[in-house]
């Protein structure tokens, strides 16, 4: 199987009759974060992988960035349906090698991502991992729905508009920096901010849940192209988008000449987490210029079909999912 995608359909095919329909379950598999019905409120929950090697370098990032950046895009997840971060459970594997030094600064990066995002840490498991193995720190996240209702991936209609909070390929340009090594570099300091510390967009999709103002909404945690796929195969529709429109990030003249392509990073580059959402046309003026210091962008339309397309030079092309995807 050489996709994520193709491996989510076999599991929910092993699982076909569990999960939907079960007592209490509002959105199952397929959304950002399940949302369960419990007593009179509506919570959602999450779980994130964390793994050394897969979603960060120790020979690069400084545990502390590691560690804030687990919890970040983990309740990018809660942000992504509208729902107020509250509590998380962690599962970590350890080489006996990495529980001390290593292990208490992770920990002190993540309590201030807890701190900065009044998560509170509930509980989880602790297990030594083999000598040489990877880390890994896997979280569970919960949060609560307050007011409105949850946003789901799969209620964009044909004419709404669609909007992106922030600036689309930030987080990869500080990846690049990284990658080959430019990012110890003091001019390159601010670029690398989103690389490091995402912060997920909790108030603005508390208040899109809260107004009901979104039909449709995810996270772009993979790529704006394939989290853009994902929310109109969601929602059985298509989308055009223009270019032009996207904030995109400002690349220094020499790294261009580096063949950093601020088109490239803003359609496919990954770990923004921002949030792509659809709204009616009729209520696309009630979306701000900006909310709370961040831009809010019309970037194009849900269309009829399944079919995304991109505006580039006035021109109309095909738009393939083609952000990052770990079996690739
Ligand atoms: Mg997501």
């Amino acid at each position: 199987v050489r996709s994520e995608r193709a491996i989510i359909a076999s599991i929910a095919r092993a699982f076909r009759a569990t999960g939907r329909g079960a007592p209490g379950v509002f959105a199952g598999m397929g959304d950002d974060a399940a949302i369960l019905r419990l007593g009179q409120s509506l919570w959602a929950v999450s779980t994130d992988a964390c793994v050394e090697g897969a979603h960060f370098l120790s020979g690069l990032h400084a545990p502390e960035d590691s560690g804030y950046k687990a919890l970040a895009r983990s309740v990018s997840d809660l942000a992504a349906v509208g729902a107020t971060p509250r509590y998380f459970l962690m599962n970590l594997a350890v080489p006996p090698a990495r529980t001390g030094a290593w292990l208490r600064r992770f920990t002190a990066g993540m309590a201030r991502a807890a701190r900065f995002l009044d998560m509170h840490l509930i509980g989880g498991d602790t297990t030594a991992a083999p000598q040489h193995a990877p880390v890994s720190a896997n979280l569970c996240v919960l949060g609560e729905i307050q007011g409105g209702r949850p946003v789901l991936r799969c209620g964009a209609r044909p004419g709404d508009i669609l909007f992106l909070s922030g600036v689309a390929g930030a987080a990869q340009l500080g990846l690049e920096l990284v990658r080959r090594n430019l990012h110890r570099r003091a001019r390159y300091r601010n670029l690398l901010r989103r690389h490091l510390h995402p912060e997920p967009r909790i108030a603005l999709g508390q208040w899109l849940a809260q107004h009901k103002l979104a039909t449709a909404m995810i996270d772009t945690s993979d790529g704006l192209s394939t989290d853009l796929f994902n929310l109109c195969s969601a929602g059985r529709v298509g989308a055009e988008i223009d270019l032009a429109r996207l904030t995109k990030p400002r690349v220094p003249a020499e790294l261009l000449r580096k063949k950093f392509s601020p088109e490239e990073m803003a359609l496919h580059g990954g770990d923004d987490y921002e949030l792509l959402f659809a709204v009616r046309a009729e209520y696309s003026a009630r979306i701000p210029a900006r909310f709370k210091g961040v831009p809010l962008t019309t970037i194009g339309r849900i269309t009829a079909g399944s079919v995304i397309r991109v505006r580039e030079g006035g021109k109309l092309r095909t738009l393939l999912p083609r952000g990052w995807d770990p079996f690739r």
